[in-house]
């Protein structure tokens, strides 16, 4: 850890008369530095996924809350990869907050060391410093500050660290299914705004088949490139048609295109093209529903294009976050955001990225987003965090929780 200097803009501000003489007690259990110092280990123990090495951190969150008298435990999710699972209190109902141990590949580009942890001017830095061991760390103050408070709970606070978020989920899946939660608050980087909406994400590979020739004779032969890009063009015109689609606060649907891999050299024709499509899917879509969509797209190109020979499967499926009855769970939110100091502003944001919260909803759990950190610096070099956030999100995590279970 390197020297702390905050700015502050974001930190929160005093309590109002609407904190209780037992919620200040457990705002007052928060520990800011303990936890600067623990998102700063999450920091410097690395955990890319690929290849999914999340281990070391399932293991040194587990003992860092352990050495404080939270119970844990970890669940292999995948060969050596573990979730953790962490609870104060006993039975139900169950309050999870929910956070993901994997990052993204630190890749290149950085003018720091991605694993150093430096703090300063109020931020961390560091590859998954947003994306998201910030999450995870307030979520851990919170749990820690109503264990030290000594408050008792009509339930559980649990927190449920995942493990694979970034490439295939199996923590999270894994997580959702098996441990029974009545709410779920997903804490990935959303700028410290509740998000009870958000968009779902397909990805696709399509492979189309041509047939190789000397392209001095390319009549004799099928370019599969040439057929790829004509879908590039119909997908370009339908994200045109989108365009004005969608919810306030959320965006329209859309289509990119992320890789295109086809031909054997200049002289051949291509006989085969892969491409992969990534399809964000609004809160009134469902999976079936647009996977449907691209089919008909394909077929609607092969009339143009007879003998247009592909085959389509899916590479990753986000559920949409709907927000199924979830509206309590954002209103104790939004209260204890303001009891804080933090009113919310209208018009309520919504999310335009896929994250674990569709797996609670589609386990049954009404399910939000809040976390600290801004999404549009996740993933990126520099990636950083500012340490106001994380104390924000911390206070408002730990006071829901009393809010719900006492
Ligand atoms: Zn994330």
């Amino acid at each position: 850890m390197v020297a702390f200097s905050a700015s502050g803009t974001d930190r929160p501000s005093s309590p109002t008369s609407r904190v209780s003489a037992l919620e200040s007690r457990v705002l007052e259990a928060i520990d800011d530095e303990e936890t600067l110092q623990l998102l700063c280990d999450l920091i410097a123990e690395p955990s890319e996924n690929p290849p999914g090495n999340e281990e070391r951190c399932a293991q040194l969150l587990a003992s860092f809350l352990e050495q404080r008298g939270v119970a844990c435990r970890l669940d292999q999710a995948a060969p050596g990869r573990p979730n953790l699972y962490a609870k104060v209190g006993a039975g139900g109902p169950t309050l999870v907050m929910c956070g993901h141990l994997d990052t993204v590949p630190a890749g290149e580009g950085w003018t720091l060391d991605p694993f150093s942890a430096a703090v300063t001017d109020g931020r961390v830095y560091g590859r998954g410093s947003c994306d998201m061991k910030a999450g995870l760390a307030s979520a851990a103050a919170a749990l820690l500050a109503v264990n030290k408070s000594g408050i008792s709970l009509k339930g559980s606070f649990a927190l449920h660290a995942v493990i694979d978020e970034e490439v295939g989920s199996a923590g999270a899946r894994k997580a959702a299914a098996e441990q029974h939660a009545h709410w779920a608050i997903v804490t990935e980087p959303s700028g410290s705004q509740v998000l009870a909406r958000g968009n779902g994400q397909l990805n696709f590979e399509i492979v189309f088949h041509g047939k190789a020739v000397h392209s001095s004779h390319p009549e004799d032969g099928r370019n599969a490139i040439h057929d790829a890009a004509a879908f590039v063009v119909l997908v370009e015109e339908e994200t045109r048609r989108l365009s004005g689609s969608g919810l306030a606060g959320i965006g329209p649907a859309t289509y990119s295109v992320g890789i295109v891999k086809g031909g054997r050299g200049g002289s051949t024709v291509a006989d085969r093209c892969e491409l992969t499509l990534d399809r964000r899917v609004l809160p009134t879509e469902d999976l079936e529903q647009v996977e449907e969509q691209v089919r008909l797209l394909l077929a609607r190109l092969g009339t143009e294009r007879p003998g247009l020979d592909w085959e389509l499967s899916r590479t990753v499926a986000f559920p949409p976050l709907k927000g199924s009855g979830n509206g309590p769970l954002e209103k104790v939110l939004t209260d204890v955001l303001a009891d804080i100091g933090r009113p919310v502003t209208e018009p309520r944001p919504g999310m335009r990225f896929a994250t674990d919260a569709a797996w609670y909803e589609a386990a049954g759990c009404p399910t939000v987003v809040f976390g600290p950190g801004d999404v549009a610096i996740a993933h990126q070099p520099d990636e950083h965090v500012a340490l106001g956030e994380v104390e924000l999100v911390s206070r408002a995590l730990a006071l829901c929780g009393v809010r719900l279970l006492t």
